[in-house]
């Protein structure tokens, strides 16, 4: 039987990949796209939904900013609003030196359109008033915000198909080759041929890069989430901390999603969270928003996310293999630029380039990597 043809097949349908192939689907091409599981399951659709580009490297600010206008514009992508809102990101400082740094990164990032505002511990109290003593002080970016993954991440696949790409869940790819006619996967017992593949498998992404030869150091980590009972209107914004630990956002519901802390892998595509980790991140979090005290924790997960060690994703061209785009090792922060890195994905294999900035991003950056590096 000839293998069926297609112009590009996606390897994962999280974020990524499915934003790859709603913006191929919409170009004309012919999409394929196979997920092990079901689209938007993995770390697209159990993270915490912040969708901030504050705190995030130069390299990655031109994506984030592409990520920022398709945001704004989600319901004509993806058919739902996705509870996405700008409430604004506020990470606080808990000591001087905490607020030097928000400052230099300020600095740094003058320029860039993110309109960060810096804001003095008497400033922050008197406009913010929930907030406990602990902070000293913060830099609020009013544009940023935060969605619910677990509707957002599924509707870029549905949408997708809306618009003409094949999906195809619980269908792994379990072997990929090349030769003279392109590219041959196997997947859910059948080969198909395409053009282009798009390597979007997220902490699965070994599987394309080992077949044509690329080492990279890809590890897996399980950020610990949690949820608190429906609580009376606290605060709007997307809170953080600099240095980390501890972030919270409250849901129009009352329920406070919050992170912090690891969970443990049981193997390559589960994971468990740990709750003593969780539970001390929330402690921690009480003294920045005292509220949150004695709250009742409802639920407590975790997920599987691809990390590179600089925290930077694999996006572009393979180095040895024409035609293998790799999307992947978004390390915990790839909700928010998910979107644009699909279209960044779309571009390559449409027009061959992007005009995005992706140079930060290639995976020659690891050559003559051997070691994986040990599980976060
Ligand atoms: C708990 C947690 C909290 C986070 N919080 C945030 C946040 O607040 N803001 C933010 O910006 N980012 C956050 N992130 C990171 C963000 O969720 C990820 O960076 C992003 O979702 C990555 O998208 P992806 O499409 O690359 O990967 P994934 O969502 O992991 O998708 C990859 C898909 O590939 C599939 N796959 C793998 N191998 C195969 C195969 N052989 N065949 C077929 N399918 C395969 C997998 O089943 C999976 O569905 C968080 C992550 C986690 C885990």
């Amino acid at each position: 039987m000839t293998a069926r043809r297609y112009d590009a097949a996606i390897m994962g349908g999280g974020i990524v990949g499915a934003s790859a192939a709603l913006h191929l689907a919409r170009s004309g091409l012919s999409v394929v796209l196979f997920e092990r599981g079901f689209c938007g399951a993995g770390a697209s659709g159990v993270n915490y939904g912040g969708v901030r580009r504050q705190g995030r490297p130069p390299e990655q600010i031109p994506l984030s900013q592409r990520a920022h206008v398709i945001w704004a514009q989600l319901k004509s992508y993806i058919g739902i609003d996705g509870e996405y809102i700008r409430s604004g990101h506020l990470k606080l400082a808990r000591s001087e030196a905490e607020m030097a740094s928000l400052q230099a990164y300020r600095d740094r990032m003058a320029g860039f359109g993110l309109d960060l505002e810096l804001l003095s511990g008497n400033m922050l109290h008197d406009r913010f008033p929930m907030l406990g003593k602990l902070a000293v002080g913060a830099s609020y970016c009013p544009d940023d915000g935060h969605a619910n993954p677990r509707i957002v991440s599924p509707a870029f696949a549905r949408a997708a198909a809306r618009a003409g790409a094949e999906i195809h869940e619980q269908t792994e790819v379990t072997g990929i080759a090349r030769d003279l006619g392109g590219f041959i996967l196997q997947a859910g017992g059948q080969d198909i041929r395409s053009d282009i593949l798009l390597n979007c498998a997220g902490p699965g992404a070994a599987l394309a890069t080992e077949a044509f030869g690329e080492t990279v150091p890809l590890s897996s980590g399980h950020p610990c989430m949690g949820v608190t009972e429906p609580l009376p209107p606290l605060f709007g914004f997307n809170l953080g901390v600099e240095g980390g630990g501890f972030y919270a956002r409250q849901v129009t519901r009352g329920n406070i999603v919050f992170g912090g802390g690891k969970g443990y892998a049981l193997d390559e595509s589960t994971c468990r969270p740990d709750m003593a980790s969780a539970m001390g991140a929330l402690q921690a979090g009480s003294a920045l928003l005292p509220a949150l005290h004695k709250v009742n924790v409802i639920r407590f997960w975790s997920g599987v996310e691809a990390y590179m060690p600089d925290r930077n994703p694999v996006l572009g061209p393979s180095a040895t293999t024409p035609g293998l785009l790799h999307g992947f090792g978004f390390s915990g922060a790839g909700f928010q630029i998910g979107p644009a890195a699909g279209a960044v994905l779309a571009d390559l294999a449409r027009d061959g380039h992007t005009d995005t900035p992706i140079n930060a991003f290639s995976i020659t950056r690891f050559a003559g990597a051997t070691v994986p590096v040990p599980a976060h």
